[in-house]
């Protein structure tokens, strides 16, 4: 199957590379877009994909997967990274079943979203993108770290689960625990811990988690490397459309017009203009200023 271009701001943070983006944010920075991404980018078996389910095969190899540590309940270290916010995993996540050669151990959970409810998702069913799109990241329990894995040739050093997201009329109240905690990681680098979470809380229950798509693929971000064991759960997790607008909104506009840029201030165009009205009607942490100029007042 070919790969569709990323669809969304974000990211899989394991790259050495800091000046890519995606296609979005390089209008508007100095950085490299999709077309332009090094590494594996421009060949081999690249993710995402867009699912045909008419051309899918039932596997009756590809049994339940088996979550353990999943239930942990903890404050979780959240962070923004500039292109996305992530929480690394505890050591005791771990997956195995599921088609897998063994047992993974988990790396870090993160988001995808875009500027719409309609096209945030990396992966697409027949065409159709999800809201969000979060990734649940594990490397093979044999790495020591993470270099080791992105080292090897082992065509399935990750194993990925991927849920969609999608808007509904019901609170999620997992992800409110996050919603929550976004103010205090507005900038890039900005980092805090959310009240106790754990992972469990923001998935689907584990008995709608029998059914899901799989396929070989890669990393979704430079290098792209091609170690990638894909799964793609049936069952999307469900935000109020508040829940999910919040996200879209708050993280979307400052993430691509402030936060990327890795500074306090900026020069404000009349893009920005809607970021803008937005800040100045939620107050902030810390003072913003635009570049070589007063304050907003
Ligand atoms: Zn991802």
């Amino acid at each position: 199957m070919h790969s569709l271009p990323p669809l969304t701001n974000t990211v899989f943070s394991l790259s050495f590379l800091d000046d890519w983006c995606y296609s979005s944010q390089a209008k508007v920075l100095n950085c490299s877009g999709p077309e332009a991404w090094p590494g594996y980018c421009q060949t081999g078996e690249q993710s995402p994909i867009n699912i045909i389910t008419k051309q899918i095969k039932l596997n009756y190899s590809l049994v339940d997967f088996k979550f353990s540590g999943y239930d942990l309940k903890q404050e979780t270290f959240i962070k923004n990274n500039g292109y996305t916010i992530k929480m690394p995993l505890p050591d005791s996540a771990k997956i195995s079943g599921g088609g897998l050669s063994g047992t993974y151990k988990g790396v870090e959970s993160h988001l995808h979203w875009s500027d719409s409810v309609d096209k945030g998702s990396e992966h697409t069913i027949d065409g159709k993108a999800f809201a969000m799109e979060m990734h649940v990241i594990h490397m093979k329990e044999k790495f020591a770290n993470l270099s080791m894995a992105l080292a090897s040739s082992d065509r399935d050093a990750f194993a990925v689960l991927g849920f969609l997201i999608e808007a509904s009329n019901q609170k999620h109240e997992g992800f409110q625990i996050i919603l929550d905690a976004l103010d205090k990681v507005s900038y890039k680098n900005g980092n805090t811990f959310t009240k106790p979470l754990s992972l469990e809380e923001l998935l689907p229950d584990v008995k709608n988690r029998k059914k899901y798509f799989r396929y070989m693929g890669s990393l979704t971000t430079p290098d792209c490397d091609v170690k990638v064991i894909w799964t793609v759960f049936k069952t999307t997790i469900g935000l109020h459309k508040d829940q999910a607008f919040q996200l879209l909104l708050q993280d979307f506009i400052l993430f691509h017009r402030i936060l990327f840029r890795d500074q306090s201030c900026w020069e404000p165009s009349d893009h920005d203009a809607l970021t803008v009205m937005w800040i100045m009607g939620k107050p902030q942490s810390g003072p913003l200023a635009r570049c070589d100029h007063p304050p907003f007042t």
